[in-house]
């Protein structure tokens, strides 16, 4: 009796794990767990947020450099994430993300975006003209009216290690002290903009992309300890379906 009733507790603690991971993947995220980049993959993942099959701006894409526009006055963001922030680095089920709170901000258009998480995918979603690069950091932010914003900081292997990326290996599991702005390169004024979804089901829309120009370097060390945890939680690219790519 003590052992189902014990069995049972397990369960549920695994489930109430499950559904709380979830949670803090993305603010929109439904309760959904079963999707996978496996057997579940993007291929089936209209089964899990219809959008992800129907919608027309999906994310990630291909960046065609060459044919980007100019960016529009109201698309330049102003970057404020030079804030000390403690955050919590937890494994989500489908990413390595770190939970921040009282995180920087973004604003564009007059509207603030509040950091909320940031995770990594173990190769690049994004390409640059048929590039895919090693890592990407997805910093997403939220703003009061729970539109969504992110920052994709792109990684390729290199001699020098990354700060930031080693803060957040040494601490899965556990809480870190962090410079939201430690993660952005040192050019952040320099980046691509396009309209796009989340990566991950719902996929829903109307997701402002910013994607770094300045790739970062991470060692092969970091990159391998990453996708130890996950190495092939990348979406493919989607059709951009007459989207404008604004570049700055
Ligand atoms: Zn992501």
């Amino acid at each position: 009796m003590n052992k189902i009733f014990l069995g049972l507790s397990v369960a549920a603690l695994l489930v109430t794990t499950a559904l709380f991971a979830e949670e803090h993947h993305t603010s929109a995220a439904t309760h959904e767990v079963h999707w996978n980049y496996e057997d579940h993959g993007p291929a089936h993942w209209g089964e899990f947020g219809e959008t992800c099959q129907l919608g027309k701006a999906q994310s990630p894409i291909n960046i065609l450099t060459k044919q980007t526009s100019m960016i529009g006055k109201s698309s330049v963001i102003a970057l404020n994430e030079s804030v000390k922030s403690s955050a919590s680095v937890i494994d989500n089920g489908h990413a390595i993300q770190v939970n921040v709170e009282n995180g920087g901000m973004v604003t564009v258009d007059g509207v603030d975006y509040k950091l909320a998480q940031f995770h990594f995918h173990g190769k690049s979603e994004e390409q640059i003209d048929g590039k895919q690069y090693d890592l990407v950091a997805h910093m997403v932010h939220k703003s009061a009216f729970g539109n969504l914003l992110v920052i994709a900081v792109l990684f390729e292997e290199g001699k020098t290690a990354n700060k930031t990326v080693q803060t957040v290996l040494d601490s899965v599991g556990k809480s870190m002290e962090m410079n939201p702005a430690d993660l952005l390169p040192k050019n952040s004024n320099s980046y691509f903009h396009f309209m796009g979804s989340l990566t991950t089901p719902p996929c829903s829309e109307n997701v402002k992309w910013y994607v770094m120009k300045e790739i970062q370097s991470a060692s092969k060390e970091q990159i391998t300890a990453l996708r130890k945890f996950y190495d092939h939680n990348y979406r493919p690219v989607q059709p951009l379906n007459g989207r404008i790519v604004e570049s700055k």
